[in-house]
């Protein structure tokens, strides 16, 4: 083979030919190096008939330049970037570079120089030096992230290298991880979780593409019996990736999986080091890396042989990329262990309805653990007519809440109260001239932080400070916070509750790993009585002293009209209700609503999620919505409004006429503004046997637009902003 065709890293330009020069070897998935103008650009060798092909004569070819030392990308994985840029209208460079994440990785074994404190003290201290120092405790990292972390330049670092503050530290990029034991900590299942795990195990042993739901209730035993399944494919040497919904709640799960294997498994996500990360990816690419429990970026990842394949919590939202290949992770794993030819497990207490779906017409095996392990009762619950039960002016906790809060204070028992709002106030206002304080960038409201004293974009991140007057007609302390945040909750409980041990958990207060772990601690060490949380605090925790759990404003999540803001609703209040009375105390759960008839509230009142899904489904049947009609969404975007706007136009102007197909818009989008780009939307409602992405493909490949201007396209969305 003289001639190659590559997918380069260039989402602009389609694959190249190149040709291989004499002595260089390469097969179908070797990464190279090649020439593209006067630079030089990483591309991935591909079966050449695959692709479109290239005009180029074989003599006007230019030789590649070298090969990267990695193995090459298996078949079944080449399948899979394929199948992903196809299904959700991406390009194969785009889908690539997911998989060639780590760029240090790709430079091949070596050494880098990491630097931590020596114990040693800088001739003069300064007060940057000393915070710098303070920040810098336990650390080990190089130069440019311990700058980041200490917030410090890393002149200033360098300073104390030279000073011998901080000592370097030699590291190997492919140092081994620990090994994993299958056997280190059997548990003795129940007869019900016997059962199911005998189902999962058989499937790792055979070897077979079996898609599974794994539906339980919280608290019935799903990770210990999947667990099983990962310990069958220990045995048989082979890898598992576990894809968890948020990085909080890797560091507990880490735990538990050491509990039980005897050694942590390899994590995978944005806030690793790039040592680690590097270190990770040669691992799973190597095949040294047996068990790796990542976000949903590590299903793109290079394993050498994938065993199993689980989705925990698989019905979260953030599964769902909504950015540059705005891909489902739930899906695109069920895809990838159809390539592998391996068992896949969803596992979830409130499984999506596409995926009860899924499994009621056959497609996926369900399996059923219908109750807590070791006799723990399902939380009673119970709502508050928000309407008739009102709380008092300026307060958002009903009496009947309160008082739930003082008995378990009293019985130095545990309360989570949840809200799925950060900050203070989601919207301040002045109360002389009515001047709201608006994102420059986005179309939102400023969300007051009072901890942290700012006013932030919870899109963009822009922030500013809280003036003491109004910047519309100067009037000073005029300010008023509108609406609760958790941070406003958690005041009102220290007012009504003194005594009370107060904890905030959002993903402002659980920014890493380490303060999620120390979070979890705290809980479990009783040195907390009352949890504040958004959604971060409705899965995966286990705290068995936790037996009230309140939701503060359960109508919250059904405004925005999106198309599955009741299921979202639904799975939100019943994962949270299901934190309270996992140990031997039986657990009380208290909705706050204004719509207590609501199906959602109803159904979770009654706790019968059939009654939810039942209706859920035939509203979805009705609408054409997913699982029985298909949605793509288009989104258009530039810096300017009347080229965003003309864009959007012309695509409307050119909308294919079929009659399987119904497009709504262009619509300047609920977010018109984000990040400083002006956006449209269209939205596409298709039949199911509708070849949407034939049709989209078309479409916007007949146009072009300007320079300035962005076509994104969503299929499957699940923001509609
Ligand atoms: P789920 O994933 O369904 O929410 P978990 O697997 O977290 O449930 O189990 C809930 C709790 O019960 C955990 O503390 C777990 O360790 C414990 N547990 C479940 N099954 C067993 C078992 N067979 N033996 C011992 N403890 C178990
Ligand atoms: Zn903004």
């Amino acid at each position: 083979m003289n001639r190659v065709r590559l997918v380069i890293f260039n989402a602009a330009l389609g694959p190249l030919d190149y040709r291989v020069p004499e002595g260089m070897e390469v097969e179908p998935g070797s990464v190279v190096v090649a020439p593209l103008g006067p630079r030089q650009i990483v591309g991935i060798v591909w079966e050449a008939e695959r692709l479109p092909a290239t005009p180029v004569p074989d003599a006007r070819l230019r030789p590649l330049v070298g090969m990267l030392p990695v193995p090459p990308l298996k078949a079944e994985l080449r399948r899979l970037i394929e199948w992903t840029a196809d299904y959700y209208c991406a390009s194969l460079a785009s889908v690539a570079r997911m998989v060639l994440s780590s760029g240090g990785a790709l430079r091949g074994p070596s050494t880098v120089t990491e630097y931590r404190l020596s114990g040693g003290l800088p001739e003069r201290m300064t007060p940057q030096r000393q915070a710098a120092i303070d920040a810098l405790e336990g650390e080990q990292a190089t130069i440019r992230e311990l700058a980041e972390i200490a917030g410090v330049s890393e002149g200033v670092l360098r300073g104390l290298v030279n000073q011998g503050v901080l000592e370097p530290v030699t590291v190997h990029s492919d140092r081994p991880y620990a090994r994993a034991d299958a056997g280190f900590a059997q548990p003795d299942l129940s007869a019900e979780q016997t059962e199911v795990a005998e189902h999962l195990v058989a499937a790792v042993r055979d070897d077979r593409f079996v898609p599974f739901l794994l539906d339980g209730v919280t608290g019935s035993g799903k990770t210990e019996t999947y667990f099983e399944a990962i310990a069958e494919s220990l045995w048989k040497g082979r890898q598992t990736l576990v894809l968890l919904p948020e990085i909080a709640l890797t560091e507990a799960f880490l735990r538990r999986f050491e509990e039980r294997f005897g050694s942590a498994p390899v994590a995978w996500h944005s806030s690793l080091k790039s040592t680690e990360r590097r270190r990770a990816w040669r691992a799973i690419a190597s095949g040294e890396a047996q068990v790796v429990v990542g976000a949903r970026s590590a299903l793109f990842l290079p394993y050498a042989r994938l065993g199993l394949i689980v989705v925990d919590e698989a019905h979260e939202v953030s599964f769902k990329q909504d950015e540059g290949v705005r891909y489902n992770a739930r899906d695109v794993a069920v895809m990838r262990a159809r390539f592998e030819g391996i068992p896949v497990i969803l596992s979830s207490a409130t499984p999506a309805l596409e995926s009860l779906q899924m499994a009621e017409s056959g497609v996926y095996e369900k399996l059923v653990l219908p109750s807590r392990f070791g006799g723990a009762e399902l939380p009673a619950i119970d709502t508050i007519d928000l309407t008739r039960e009102k709380p008092p002016r300026g307060r958002w906790l009903a009496p009947r809440l309160v008082e739930a809060l003082q008995e378990r204070l009293e019985r130095g028992e545990q309360s989570l109260l949840f809200l799925n709002r950060r900050g203070y106030a989601p919207l301040t206002l002045c109360r002389h001239c009515g001047f709201r304080f608006q994102c420059p960038n986005c179309s939102a409201w400023l969300v007051e932080h009072r901890l942290s004293r700012r006013l932030a974009c919870h899109h963009c991140g822009h922030e500013t400070a809280p003036p003491d007057h109004c910047p519309e007609c100067g009037e000073p302390d005029c300010l008023v916070a509108c609406g609760p945040g958790v941070e406003r909750i958690a005041h009102e409980v220290e007012e009504l509750l003194p005594e009370a041990r107060l904890a905030i958990a959002t993903s402002d207060t659980l920014n890493s790993p380490d303060k999620a772990a120390e979070f979890v601690s705290q809980v479990e060490a009783r040195a907390v009585d009352v949890i504040v949380g958004t959604q971060l605090v409705t899965k995966g925790f286990h705290f068995p002293e936790l037996t009230l759990v309140g939701v503060v404003d359960a109508d919250l999540g059904l405004e925005g009209g999106d198309l599955r803001a009741a299921e979202r609703t639904y799975q939100q209040i019943a994962q949270v209700a299901g934190r309270a009375g996992r140990g031997s105390k039986p657990g009380d759960v208290l909705i706050q609503t204004r719509h207590p008839q609501a199906s959602v509230i109803a159904a979770l009142a009654a706790g019968d999620r059939d009654a939810f899904y039942t209706v859920e489904t035939e509203a979805r049947r009705h609408a054409g919505a997913p699982p029985f009609g298909r949605w793509a969404a288009i989104i258009v975007s530039s810096e300017d409004e009347a080229e965003a706007r003309e864009a959007a136009n012309r695509i409307g102007a050119t909308q294919p006429t079929l009659p399987d197909v119904a497009v709504l818009g262009p619509a300047p989008a609920p977010m018109a503004l984000l990040r400083g780009r002006y956006r449209y939307r269209l939205l596409l409602n298709a039949r199911r046997s509708a070849e949407l992405q034939r049709v989209i493909r078309d479409w916007l490949g007949a146009l072009s637009f300007q320079q300035g201007v962005r076509v994104g396209v969503d299929i499957d969305p699940y923001s509609f902003v």
